[in-house]
C-alpha cells in the first residue's frame, strides 16, 4: 500500500487538535488542571506546526511551533511535579531559533537548521522526561510508559537531525513516503501521551483521595479505618511468622477538663503533640492511629511484653514531661495505656479481640490512677490479674 504523505500529515495534525482539545477539556475534571491544559495547548502547537513545517514549506515557523509544542510538554510535566522549566533553557531555545532564522539562506544550509531545531527540539523532550524521573519517588504506573514515550520521540528527533543535517535545499516532502515512520511515531506519540498524561493526572488524584480518607485531618495520623485494616494484616502477618505482636490503646487523661478550662483549640494543640511524641517514640516498624477524639491505638509488631512495656512507657514519660504551657501556665498533661500481646502459638485472635483486650486493660490503668500503663493478662494464660506498671 502507497503511504500517502499528505494524508499521514494532515491526519497527524487532526490527531493533535482533538487530543489537545481533549487535555483541556479533560484538564478542568482535576484540579490538576494545569497539567493536561498545558500540554493540551501544546498538542495545539504540534497540529499548527506539522503542517507548516512538512507541507508549506514555512519551516522556520514549522520549527517555532514544534519548539513551543516540546516546551510545553516539559512545562506540563514540570508543573505536575511542582517545577518550573529553567528560564534559562527557554531564552537560550528562542534566542538560537531567533539567530538562525535571521541568518541569510544563503550562509547556512536548510539541513543544519533543521537539525538544530530537531536537536533543540529532542532536548526539551527529554527535559520533560526528566521530570517524570526525578519524581519517580511518588509511584505512578503511567510514570514509565509516558517517559518511554518522551525517550523514543527524542531519541527519533536525533536521528531525523542526523538524516536532514546533509540536505542543502528547501525541504520537500518525499514522494514514496519514506517517512512513514516518522509519522506512525507522531501518531503513536499523541495518542499514547494523552492517555498516558490523563491516566498519570488521575493516579495521582485517586492516590489523594485515598489518603485523605485513611488520614485524620488534626494529627496527619492513620485514621480508625486505616488502623483496622493495617492492624488485622499486622497481626496475620505476626501469626504466620510466629511472631508475638503487641496491640496499645492511649487514652489522654482528663482530656475533657483540658478543653473546658483552655479551649478547645489548646486540646487540639495536645493532641498533635502527643501524635509528635508518639509518632517519634514508637518504633519505625509501628503502626499508630488516632482511633477516636482523644484515643491513639498501636499495633508493634514482633513486640514481646517487656518490649511492648518499654516502647509504650516511654511514651508515656515523654507525653507527661512534654511540658506545654499556655500563656506561661504549665498545663498537665498526661496519658494512660492498655497493653495486650498476642504471643506465637496461642489461640487465634482477630484485631478486635485484641482491642478489647487492650481496652480492658487500658480501663484498668484509669481505674488505677491513670498516667500509667498496664498489661492484659496472656489470652492462653489462666485468668491473671491485669499487671500494672505506674
Ligand atoms: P479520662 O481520663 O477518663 O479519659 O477522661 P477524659 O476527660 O479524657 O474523657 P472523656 O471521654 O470524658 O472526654 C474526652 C474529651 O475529648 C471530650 C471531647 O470533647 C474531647 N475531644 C474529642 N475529640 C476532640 C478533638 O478533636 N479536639 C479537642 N480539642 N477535643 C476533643
Ligand atoms: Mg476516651
Ligand atoms: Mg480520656
Amino acid at each position: 500500500m502507497a503511504f500517502d504523505s499528505t494524508t499521514a500529515i494532515t491526519a497527524i495534525a487532526i490527531i493533535a487538535f482533538v487530543s489537545g482539545g481533549f487535555l483541556i477539556i479533560s484538564g478542568r475534571q482535576f484540579h490538576a488542571a494545569p497539567t493536561a491544559a498545558i500540554w493540551g495547548l501544546s498538542n495545539l502547537f504540534l497540529a499548527l506546526g506539522i503542517p507548516l513545517l512538512l507541507g508549506g514549506g514555512r519551516y522556520e515557523l514549522g520549527f517555532l511551533c514544534l519548539l513551543t509544542n516540546a516546551a510545553l510538554a516539559w512545562g506540563s510535566l514540570a508543573r505536575f511535579e511542582n517545577r518550573r522549566v529553567p528560564p534559562a533553557i527557554l531564552i537560550a531555545t528562542g534566542l538560537i531559533w531567533i539567530a538562525l532564522t535571521l541568518v541569510p539562506e544563503t550562509s547556512i544550509a536548510y539541513g543544519i537548521k533543521a537539525a538544530v531545531f530537531l536537536v533543540m527540539g529532542a532536548g526539551l523532550l527529554l527535559g520533560a522526561g526528566l521530570e517524570l524521573w526525578r519524581g519517580r519517588a511518588e509511584k505512578l504506573s503511567s510514570r514509565w510508559p509516558l517517559m518511554g514515550l518522551l525517550v523514543t520521540n527524542a531519541v527519533a528527533a536525533f536521528g531525523a537531525a542526523i538524516a536532514v543535517a546533509p540536505m542543502l535545499g528547501e525541504p520537500t516532502i518525499p514522494g514514496g513516503g519514506w517517512l512513514w515512520p516518522t509519522y506512525l511515531v507522531a501518531m503513536v506519540f499523541l495518542v499514547g501521551t494523552a492517555m498516558f498524561l490523563v491516566s498519570l493526572i488521575k493516579e495521582r488524584a485517586i492516590r489523594e483521595q485515598e489518603t485523605l480518607a485513611a488520614t485524620d485531618a488534626l494529627t496527619g495520623l492513620p485514621n480508625r479505618g486505616s488502623f483496622m485494616r493495617s492492624a488485622s494484616r499486622a497481626l496475620d502477618m505476626a501469626v504466620a511468622a510466629k511472631q508475638p505482636v503487641a496491640v496499645a490503646l492511649f487514652d489522654l487523661d482528663r482530656f475533657k477538663a483540658i478543653n473546658d478550662t483552655h479551649g478547645h483549640r489548646t486540646g487540639d494543640l495536645v493532641l498533635q503533640r502527643f501524635a509528635e511524641i508518639a509518632r517519634r517514640g514508637l518504633r519505625t516498624a509501628d503502626f499508630l492511629a488516632r482511633i477516636g477524639g482523644e484515643e491513639f491505638a498501636a499495633v508493634l509488631p514482633g513486640a514481646s511484653a517487656e518490649l511492648a512495656v518499654a516502647v509504650v512507657n516511654r511514651v508515656r514519660t515523654q507525653f507527661a514531661e512534654s511540658g506545654m504551657a499556655i500563656d506561661r501556665v504549665p498545663i498537665r498533661t498526661t496519658v494512660s495505656c492498655g497493653l495486650a500481646v498476642v504471643e506465637p502459638g496461642g489461640a487465634a485472635t482477630t484485631i478486635d479481640t485484641a482491642l478489647s483486650r487492650a481496652d480492658g486493660a487500658l480501663y484498668a490503668a484509669k481505674a488505677a490512677g491513670r498516667d500509667r500503663v498496664s498489661l492484659a493478662a496472656g489470652a492462653t494464660a489462666t485468668p491473671a490479674p491485669i499487671v500494672r506498671i505506674a
